[in-house]
């Protein structure tokens, strides 16, 4: 059975002093004030040699990509994908939009480049994103898509020459307002009249400032405060060939299925933001429910307390469980089906959510106010039930798997 090994616990001490002395301080800024997470993000970086782990990464991707290596990793094994996350995991103990942020940059930004890239192009955009020199953002939601992502998606991409003119808009863009490299999903107008639903799904790159590329303020979220949120307009936009991935309309495991594949990815890693945040609701309800007296005596003397935190922990192990699963796995060069994956995004989501709001519970009065933290562990959890596919894709993704032939 896998477990954290004493190199994952020695890993996990120093990121828990680096959260405590660098993070924690500045916590209010990034969650009331409007403070981008970047900087602090990018010190982390440097303070754990991430930068440099970045360019090790990618320089091992650009060889494979060049000798033609194009298993993924999931299949080759060997790794240990454990490291990093562990990094989400103590980092969601504190602020899950950081994580946010940081996935989609250097995990669906730059995996999307890297995967499907000409090696110019991974040279161009990949390198920097993985190293957090540049932001990236990573579009596929549409305001009247959503769930319906690949089907609903009207962005058009017209073929001008060499050229594609780009028109449309992504709402919900992780980054969108800060983003310095941009992957974008649209959907090919050639010209044949073909309907909307079944057209050639493209992948660009954009670069912040392009003429007809407009990226919105940040929304007012309920949650997650530390990750921008916007909305992307493409009004007119004109790219060359140079930014279509791969350099054609047809790139192996390119379109739906790349939007698909890290469908898969980002489910299976939500297990880790889950439990970030699991873990430190129940080591903060312990905490408190020792020392709040009533009547006398601790509220931890209350069974129905007690109750409480038994399902906590449950819920910790179940999580925990699941993600050493998806360890185990992935080291052993094994994937996981798309049902699985939903499988386990469904019900971390759920359990971080249900813990975060009986954390509240047990902090009473003071769970409803930010000083005491489990408030704003509950209002981040609760976009794990939307992002990455609703509980409700999650379901149909399942119960698909489970029905068919
Ligand atoms: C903070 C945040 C960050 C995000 N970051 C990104 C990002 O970086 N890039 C990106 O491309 N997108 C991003 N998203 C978008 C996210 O993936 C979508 O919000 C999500 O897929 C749901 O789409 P929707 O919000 O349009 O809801 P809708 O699809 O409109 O769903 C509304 C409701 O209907 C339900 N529903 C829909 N279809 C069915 C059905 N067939 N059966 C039963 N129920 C159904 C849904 O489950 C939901 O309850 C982000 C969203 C948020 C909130």
């Amino acid at each position: 059975m896998y477990e954290w090994s004493e190199e994952h616990q020695a890993i996990i001490a120093v990121m828990r002093r680096f959260v405590d002395a660098e993070i924690r301080p500045q916590l209010d800024d990034i969650e009331h004030n409007g403070i981008p997470p970047y900087a602090v993000l990018r010190k982390m970086y440097d303070t754990f040699g991430l930068r440099e782990m970045g360019q090790e990464n990618f320089a091992r991707l650009l060889q494979r990509k060049i000798s033609g290596d194009d298993a993924p990793a999931s299949r080759r094994g060997g790794g240990d994908p454990a490291a990093q996350l562990i990094s989400t995991i103590e980092l969601c103990r504190v602020s899950p939009g950081m994580v946010t942020s940081l996935g989609v940059s250097t995990g669906l930004a730059a995996g999307t480049i890297n995967k499907l890239g000409t090696p110019a192009q991974m040279e161009r955009w990949g390198l920097d994103l993985m190293t957090l020199d540049k932001v990236g953002a990573w579009a596929i939601t549409e305001p009247d898509s959503g769930s319906d992502a690949l089907g609903g998606m009207r962005t058009s991409a017209q073929r001008d020459g060499d050229e594609y003119i780009i028109n449309g808009s992504k709402t919900w863009i992780t980054n969108g307002p800060f983003a310095d490299t941009i992957v974008l999903y649209a959907k090919l107008d050639d010209g044949s009249g073909e309907d909307f639903r079944n057209r050639k799904v493209l992948t660009f790159v954009l670069d912040s400032g392009m003429p007809g590329l407009e990226q919105s303020a940040p929304m007012r979220k309920m949650g997650q405060k530390a990750s921008p949120t916007g909305t992307l307009f493409m009004t007119d936009l004109r790219v060359g060939k140079d930014r279509l991935l791969g350099e054609t309309e047809d790139p192996k495991g390119g379109g739906r299925a790349s939007a698909k594949d890290n469908f898969v990815a980002e489910r299976a890693g939500m297990a880790a933001m889950a439990l970030g945040v699991i873990e430190e609701c129940l080591r903060l309800s312990i905490d408190y429910a020792k020392n709040r007296r009533l009547w006398e005596k601790p509220i931890s003397d209350y069974q129905l307390i007690q109750q409480k935190l038994a399902y906590m922990e449950v819920a910790r192990v179940n999580v925990q469980n699941m993600l050493f699963s998806y360890v185990e796995r992935s080291i052993n060069g094994a994937s996981m089906s798309m049902a699985e994956a939903s499988a386990i995004k469904l019900y971390s989501a759920q359990a971080a959510c249900q813990v975060a709001d009986e954390a509240i519970q047990i902090f009473g009065g003071n769970g409803y106010v930010s000083e005491y933290r489990v408030e704003q562990l509950s209002r981040d959890a609760r976009v794990f039930r939307i992002y990455a596919g609703t509980d409700e894709m999650q379901i149909v993704a399942i119960a698909r798997d489970l029905l068919k032939d």
